[in-house]
């Protein structure tokens, strides 16, 4: 099939430069749209800090069927992207070990699997239970005496900062313009149609899109030549009552995350509880981590709807919007922008119909 020439459908804005903006944009120019980026920069930019997994199974409660049906759709179409920026090196691991510290910590665990199988019970070949051995045999630093988990077959991770370059190059390329610019007011940004993804900021520039900020210390351990190798697989414990994870990078792992509510929107400061926390729950299931620099420590905001579902929705003949991804906008970019090229097509354009919940637009 070949592809539509460039800027025959129109002029798009899209407001917002993270993962989300970037890569319905680059899908937009892929469609025919002559495309421009408008970012205020990565102070706030939650896809910054953000761990990079493309969780799914890991990401499945009871509960939030709807989300789990949306991420497979959305990791399923990973590969794809990857190829489409031409840098393999983005993506850091192509599995995920969910893992149990103790009897209750696995029965944790079961119960998600238990809920996972029953809303997709062929997923049962992609979710096999390990035992110690064997995560032991995938991960030799991991700490002794683990009660147990399951391997997430295709659930692996990206380099979040490689893949924010990565579309800004493919952008480039491709001939879409990127300006450094916050903007105030979507009646001062030119263009047929206006794409908001602007994370938390969508909510100013939309008032009747409602989010919530939940805030996040998060790390960055680099290695030393004292240390081992950085975990081949994304590591996802729950330990001893909490979650938390090791994402590989090429030169060490993030480590992450806390999570809650963000009273303040402005407030990025990390907290010292958080911080030691996640320090001692890695330290004692990787004992070897200890010999990793404590390279970066920080702390973002999810930009999250009230049912935990992103809001991907035409709002007037000229705006959609794409927000409200919480701790999944970068798994969730790839089925977001196949949703916003539809949105955007000239049939749908039309209606200022195409809403997935009732919200009061002003
Ligand atoms: C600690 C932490 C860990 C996370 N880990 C993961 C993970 O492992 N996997 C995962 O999938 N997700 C993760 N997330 C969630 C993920 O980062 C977000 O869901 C995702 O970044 C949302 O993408 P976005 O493009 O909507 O918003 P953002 O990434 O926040 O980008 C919004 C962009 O819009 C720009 N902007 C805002 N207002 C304006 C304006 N008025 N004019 C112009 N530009 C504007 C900002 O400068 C910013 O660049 C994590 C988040 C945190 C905080």
């Amino acid at each position: 099939m070949c592809a539509p020439d460039r800027g025959s459908r129109g002029d798009l804005s899209v407001v917002g430069g993270g993962a989300v903006g970037l890569t319905c944009a680059l899908a937009a120019v892929d469609s025919g749209w002559r495309v421009r980026v408008y970012d205020a920069g990565p102070t706030t930019r939650a896809a910054h800090v953000a761990g990079g997994m493309l969780g799914c199974f890991a990401e499945g409660h009871p509960g939030e069927d709807r989300l789990l049906a949306i991420s497979r759709d959305s990791v399923a179409r990973w590969p794809a992207l990857i190829e489409r920026l031409g840098d393999p090196t983005i993506a850091t691991a192509a599995d995920s070990l969910l893992i149990g510290a103790t009897a209750a910590d696995m029965e944790h665990l079961r119960a998600q699997v238990r809920f996972l199988l029953s809303e997709e019970p062929d997923d049962a070949d992609r979710l096999p239970a390990v035992t110690p051995a064997d995560l032991r045999a995938a991960e030799p630093a991991l700490v002794r005496g683990i009660a147990g988990g399951f391997r997430a077959i295709g659930e692996g991770s990206v380099d979040n900062r490689k893949l924010i370059a990565g579309l800004q190059r493919a952008l480039d390329a491709a001939g879409a313009a990127r300006i450094d610019a916050h903007v105030d007011d979507l009646a001062d940004v030119p263009g047929d149609q206006v794409l908001v993804a602007a994370g938390l900021g969508t909510r100013t520039l939309l008032p009747g899109v409602e989010l919530r900020g939940e805030k996040g210390e998060i790390l960055r351990l680099r290695r030393t030549r004292f240390s081992v190798p950085p975990p081949a697989h994304v590591i996802r414990a729950r330990w001893h009552g909490r979650p938390a994870y090791l994402v590989p990078r090429e030169d060490g792992i993030v480590l992450g995350a806390t999570q809650y509510e963000a009273y303040d929107a402005a407030d990025r400061a990390p907290l010292a509880g958080g911080v030691s926390d996640l320090l001692a729950d890695a330290g004692e299931m990787m004992p070897s981590l200890r010999t990793y620099e404590l390279a970066e420590v920080s702390a973002g905001i999810r930009p999250s709807s009230p049912d935990g579902v992103p809001i991907v929705e035409r709002v007037d003949e000229r705006v959609v919007v794409a927000a409200g991804h919480g701790r999944n906008g970068i798994a969730l970019s790839p089925w977001t922008a196949h949703i916003v090229t539809e949105l955007l097509s000239p049939d749908t354009a039309s209606s200022t119909h195409q809403r997935s919940r009732s919200l009061t637009w002003n």
